[in-house]
């Protein structure tokens, strides 16, 4: 018999998605989608203090933009639904009372004032024992729920079995071992106002849910023991857990805001394309064919398995993702790439003041000049500012700029005119053939080639360094192309 996979991301709706998340919920998807499993989305969204439903909104937008998705998940249900804590709390007080009615957690009611003083104390005397001293452990069941009735407020604690050692195997970290000392002190796992803690709901769901496997980052790795026992007590199998090394910066130390964008919407806004985003964060801790670094969502989903995943810390290297938005870039069509990079265009103002969309003739030209940036950005924002000279005149550049080396102005003067000659015959060729044209004309007047197209280039660019010129001619037109020639000249001929 095969097992069904059903595995999920569980964010906490307490931030904005990051690389972090994206790279568990993708391995999620791609573990499931390898397997004919089912990847699931469940909102974890019981920390009410940290809660916003701004969040929730970026997940969603997030993961469309992205283009993965979900087989179940809150926003088109399922089976094992709702998807979303909040909405099952009487599911986990339930079952919190089972725990209760077996012996196996118990009644606490522990002023917030005495755990302070506890805490305080514990730190004053640099205590062995730290955290939940099992104040209310040995309070029998009745008086618990007797005091409960009579209205007092309480919360309710696991029963950390004494002298046991847990254990369970991790599919990439291999046997574990906890003794249960070492384990959190009797934690919470109802809190007063009916709510569950991470560790009641997160065992709570993954076992009515049917999750089979539990993939996630190694900081949910302390966590795990404690998960174990809950399974115990309720005598339920646990899922496989397979915990991911962390994503770190180039440093070492665990990726955050210092290393440069973690938030997903970040490098969105920065121009980075989804394709290249999961490209890149699909290899942070997985390998897969040597010597192979481009993948597609679908060759991703059929080589994906658990054993290509690395136990060392992943890096993120921006450089790495950049070289990868530069590939998924040039492999956009000139349409494509043009709706992409649109927006950015408009916003940096290309088209009149920042906002203004283009005419027809103008959008046609930015989709033309796409073609000419394709192999020179690896960054949508960086579009616009190479091919702002198309859209406005560039500002005139010093003189010494239109001067080729070894040469000197009335020089620059007679080949900027022969430029001018070669401006209309050359808007009409495609580039292998203006490239052919532009020898002969160079050769037939006796003058070097790069000498002859550089005022040019100058000239009609405002730089020494720019796009492709010929296609550059062909998106000006002649008459844009002669204007800004003779405004070239009329400069070079003051002196
Ligand atoms: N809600 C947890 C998180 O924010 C889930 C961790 C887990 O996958 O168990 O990541
Ligand atoms: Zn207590």
């Amino acid at each position: 018999m095969t097992m069904t996979i059903r595995d999920r991301y569980a964010p906490s709706p307490t931030g904005l998605q990051h690389i972090g998340g994206l790279r568990t919920a993708l391995f999620n998807y791609l573990f499931a989608q390898s397997q004919q499993g089912t990847f699931i989305l469940r909102l974890e969204d019981t920390d009410r203090t940290r809660f916003d439903d701004a969040f929730v909104q970026n997940l969603y937008d997030t993961f469309t933009w992205l283009g993965f998705r979900w087989s179940e998940g809150p926003d088109i249900g399922g089976p094992a639904g709702p998807y979303i804590q909040s909405q099952r709390l009487g599911l986990y007080q339930e079952h919190a009372k089972a725990l209760l009615e077996k012996g196996r957690a118990y009644y606490c009611f522990c002023s917030s004032a005495r755990l302070d003083a506890l805490r305080e104390e514990q730190a004053k005397t640099h205590a062995q024992d730290t955290g939940y001293d099992r104040h209310c452990r040995e309070l029998s069941p009745s008086q618990g729920a007797a005091r409960v009735a009579a209205g007092e407020a309480a919360v309710i604690r696991l029963k950390i079995p004494f002298g046991e050692t847990t254990r369970f195997t991790d599919s990439l970290l291999g046997a574990m071992e906890w003794k249960n000392e070492a384990i959190s002190p009797d934690p919470v796992i109802l809190k007063s106002d009916g709510f569950p803690t991470y560790h009641l709901a997160n065992v709570v769901d993954d076992h009515l849910m049917g999750i089979s496997h539990v993939l996630r980052a190694q900081e949910w790795l302390p966590s795990t023991p404690l998960h174990v026992i809950l399974y115990q007590l309720f005598g339920w199998e646990h899922p496989v857990f397979c915990h991911v090394p962390m994503v770190m910066g180039q440093d070492g130390k665990k990726l955050s805001k210092r290393h440069g964008a973690t938030s997903i919407d970040e490098f969105r806004r920065e121009g980075y394309l989804p394709q290249a985003l999961i490209n890149y964060v699909a290899l942070l801790g997985a390998s897969y064919e040597e010597g192979k670094d481009l993948y597609t969502l679908e060759e991703l989903c059929s080589c994906f398995s658990l054993d290509k995943l690395s136990k060392a810390p992943a890096v993120f290297d921006y450089k790495k993702l950049s070289w990868y938005n530069g590939q998924y870039i040039r492999m956009q069509s000139d349409e494509a790439l043009a709706s992409l990079a649109l927006p950015y265009g408009i916003e940096a103002g290309l088209f009149g003041s920042p906002g203004t969309a283009p005419d027809a003739s103008r959008r046609a030209a930015f989709r033309a000049a796409m073609g000419l940036i394709k192999e020179r950005v690896s960054l949508l924002k960086e579009i616009p500012d190479k091919i702002r000279y198309l859209f406005a005149e560039p500002p005139l550049p010093p003189l010494s700029e239109f001067i080729p080396k070894k040469l000197d102005l009335p020089k620059t003067i007679d080949l900027l005119a022969i430029g001018r000659n070669l401006v209309a015959p050359l808007g009409a060729l495609s580039d292998s053939q203006a490239e052919a044209f532009i020898k002969d004309q160079a050769a037939a007047a006796g003058v070097k080639l790069g000498d002859l197209m550089m005022p040019l280039r100058v000239a009609l660019t405002g730089s020494r360094v720019s796009p492709p010129l010929f296609g550059t001619i062909r998106i000006l037109g002649t008459a844009q192309c002669l204007s800004r020639i003779d405004r070239a000249l009329a400069l070079l001929q003051l002196r």
